[in-house]
């Protein structure tokens, strides 16, 4: 029985890659010192899979920078706006596409299916050349072959890659991209006759849009590549490897009908539905990668279950032809728990990063051929029933109360314009009241007194005096330029996230848990590994000190349930609304107390509630349901005359508008100038909206300072399309990442436009 791992991480276990990258692009060390931390993250990851037994190694998974631009550097679609000689591309003009340099705007980044993972979307037209211009697989074939490990070189599929492709700028937006197969083919021809060459015996082609809802003449696509391809092909094993969700029943048919493939790969962990497909009918003589052991999470594989999984397909496939993998590339978990020192060894026992996955992979291959690692097997059972019965995973009350909310309703008693004239009583604002999204930017010196207070080189009351400070400084900029509702700035929160996990319970925190979001940038998601509740108030302390310090409203400052789960490693023993719902009575409870304290606008930010749409458009309307749901539940407590606020930013939200409304949020404060067109059209094209909205005036993700009279603009733009009295006036997100040269003068013409305009009402 045999053994694979789809794609590794490439940051290493003490994210090597990542400082490596920015010196070099710093310019404080060289390009062979960047090769050389890169080949040795390559050489030791691939001998510690051959260490472990496992058969088929990927290579070619690794990236300096990302997986699609490879790609893209591969078939030479560089656009033409980086003046490329069309020589075998190199540091400069790969680097260049990525991130741009002094002259030209990097690519476009976009999220890469459902994960917190983006690449750089391929820009390609008519005029594209393709020529053979990266030989980076090959290279790297060669490279683990020097070392003794005969790997599966891994390509993005042919067809996948201009799925994910967007015409280029001034080429019509319904350009045929998959038009282009025929000339992208015979680059990927001239790499398998490479490979073939080098010696390869195998080769993957990740082609996961499979998984997605395409038409019928997509779907042909792939029939016709893997067509063309066959002949070159011959000779070789080649494995279609799909992931991230449920195979649709006409793509499993596609995939497994096409020519040249001997073997599909499908992910096991989300595709539950996929496994009836595969018992309902698998082409015989073929080879099955049964995707067990979860690429996405970092929870240990419940191996008893995974062993009972794969026996069933073995009587299926046949013994020789079933390959135990993972669900899906191992680049969207951490890396490798032998970093983790300081974690509570019972959580620890429950988990397995990228390193110990590749040993839960080989344990089940093992199994399988009758060679159970007894020892192995038990302690991971041992580990699964501690996590079951733990008194830390489970907290009955709290189980009881979100399981009391399903298939509830919770809404406000009193309709959303009858709330604003109540708030309006109370807060008096102007008409276009400005306000801002939360944080202020975060200096050196504010992180180095959170950092010495967490290592408790200050003390706490050194601590709260300088935090204090910071508030008041913040506070009184605010009144200076007039603002009408303020912030607090939050100076106290390193992350969004992170500062409530901290205070919850049910929640745990790595070292080094560590996962690719784009190019050299990592996020360290937390982990909920049990029921949340919350000991106690978590901001009360700082709104009510910030309160203290002005007349105007202070916006109480909360992250939102959804956003919190969605950028968290869930637990997989339960459902996730079911965590979100605990999510959502815990900041409740905080929503509450903040109104008792006081505070009358309270803003829960849900940044990150588009991002958990699930891939399929036929499961939209349940998690839509479930999340706004849960949002709602936060604020459903509260008096008529307290303000809520949300705020919602990173995409587009034209397809989500009406589950947006039916958040029931008194005001939205809404990322929009990058898309200012998109976002406005939606009203325009007649859908209601009767709740305060505020559609960001500025990009706050450049350092740019926008003028009054642009603002200006932009704000009658919208009043032509919103009804004056629901208009706000805000940027588009948080300060936090801006210095306080370009926050001042930004906002001052910010209020200068609002009250410019005001003035003309
Ligand atoms: N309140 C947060 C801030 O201002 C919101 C951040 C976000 O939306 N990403 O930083
Ligand atoms: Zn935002």
């Amino acid at each position: 029985m045999a053994s694979h791992i789809v794609g590794y991480p490439r940051m290493g276990p003490k994210r090597e890659l990542k400082f490596a990258l920015e010196s070099f692009w710093d310019g404080k060390s060289s390009a062979e010192y960047l090769e050389k931390v890169a080949a040795d993250l390559r050489v030791s990851i691939w001998k510690q899979m051959a260490e472990v037994g496992i058969k088929y190694i990927p290579s070619n998974t690794f990236a300096y920078y990302d997986h699609m631009l490879d790609t893209t550097a591969m078939l030479g679609a560089v656009p033409p706006r980086y003046n490329w000689s069309g020589d075998e591309i190199g540091f400069d003009i790969y680097f260049s596409m990525a991130r741009g340099n002094a002259s030209v705007p990097a690519m476009e980044m976009t999220k890469w299916f459902d994960t917190n993972y983006h690449f750089i979307v391929p820009e390609l037209g008519p005029d594209v050349k393709f020529s053979y211009s990266s030989h980076k697989a090959v290279n790297e074939y060669k490279e683990a072959k020097a070392i003794g490990v005969d790997t599966i070189p891994v390509l993005v599929g042919p067809v996948t890659y201009l799925l994910l492709s967007k015409p280029a700028k001034g080429v019509e937006k319904t350009f045929p991209l998959l038009s282009l197969l025929d000339q992208i083919l015979p680059i990927y021809k001239e790499v398998i006759a490479e490979l073939k060459a080098a010696g390869a015996l195998w080769i993957q082609f990740d082609e996961p849009t499979l998984v997605m809802d395409l038409e019928s003449h997509q779907l042909e696509a792939f029939t016709k590549a893997y067509a063309e391809l066959e002949s070159s092909l011959s000779g070789l094993d080649v494995l279609v490897e799909t992931y991230f969700a449920d195979i649709p029943r006409d793509a499993f048919k596609t995939l497994t009908s096409l020519k040249g493939v001997t073997a599909f790969g499908f992910d096991l962990v989300r595709g539950t539905k996929t496994l009836n497909l595969i018992k309902s009918g698998f082409p015989s003589g073929k080879y099955l990668f049964a995707g067990v052991v979860d690429g996405r999470n970092i929870w240990a594989n419940d191996l008893d279950t995974s062993l009972i999984t794969l026996k069933s397909l073995e009587g299926i496939v046949g013994k020789d032809k079933l390959v135990v993998s993972t669900s899906c590339s191992l680049l969207h978990t951490a890396v490798d728990l032998i970093n983790e020192p300081k974690l509570d060894t019972e959580i620890k026992s429950w988990l397995a990063f990228a390193a110990q996955k590749v040993f839960e992979v080989n344990a089940l291959a093992k199994a399988l051929t009758g060679q159970k690692d007894e020892a192995f097997f038990s302690a991971n059972a041992a580990a699964q029933a501690s996590r079951k019965s733990s008194p830390r995973v489970t907290n009955e009350a709290v189980q009881k109360a979100a399981a009391a909310l399903k298939g509830s309703d919770h809404r406000r008693a009193t309709n959303v314009s009858a709330r604003l004239d109540a708030q309006q009583k109370k807060l008096n604002l102007p008409i276009l009241p400005t306000t801002t999204i939360g944080s202020f930017p975060q200096t050196i010196e504010l992180r180095r007194v959170r950092r010495e207070y967490k290592a408790k080189k200050i003390s706490e009351e050194e601590y709260v005096k300088s935090i204090k400070e910071e508030i008041s400084k913040v506070v009184k900029l605010q009144e200076e330029l007039d603002i009408d509702v303020l912030v607090h700035g939050e100076p106290e929160r390193n992350d969004m996230v992170e500062y409530f996990g901290e205070q919850l319970s049910g929640f745990a925190f790595t070292a080094n848990g560590w996962v690719q979001s784009y190019g050299s940038r990592c996020v360290k998601p937390p982990i909920i590994y049990g029921d949340v509740s919350r000991p106690k108030p978590m901001t009360v302390f700082w709104s009510t000190a910030a309160q203290s310090m002005t007349k105007r409203p202070m916006k109480g400052m909360l992250t939102g349930p959804v956003t919190i789960l969605n950028w968290s490693f869930v637990r997989n023993d339960q459902p996730r609304f079911e965590t979100c719902y605990q999510i959502a009575l815990a900041i409740k409870d905080e929503v509450e107390d903040l109104e008792k304290a006081g505070i009358t606008v309270i803003q829960i930010d849900e940044a990150a509630l588009r991002e958990g749409l699930p891939l399929r458009k036929a499961e939209h309307a349940f998690y839509l349901d479930w999340a706004v749901h849960s949002f709602r539940i936060t604020n459903v407590g509260v008096q008529d005359n307290t303000q809520i606020h949300t705020h919602m930013c990173y995409s587009n939200f034209n397809d989500i508008i009406l589950s947006i409304i039916d958040m029931d949020a008194d005001v939205i404060t809404i990322e929009n100038s990058r898309s200012d067109e998109k976002l406005l059209s939606v009203f325009r094209e007649g859908v209601k909206y009767g709740a305060g909205i505020g559609p960001g005036v500025y990009d706050i993700h450049s350092p740019r300072i926008p003028s009054t009279e642009e603002i200006a603009d932009r704000i009658k733009k919208m009043l032509a399309v919103l009804e004056t009295n629901i208009l706000w006036v805000n940027p588009d997100c948080g300060l936090k990442t801006r210095k306080y040269t370009e926050v001042k003068p930004a906002l001052e013409n910010m209020v200068a436009a609002c009250k410019l305009l005001r003035s003309q009402l």
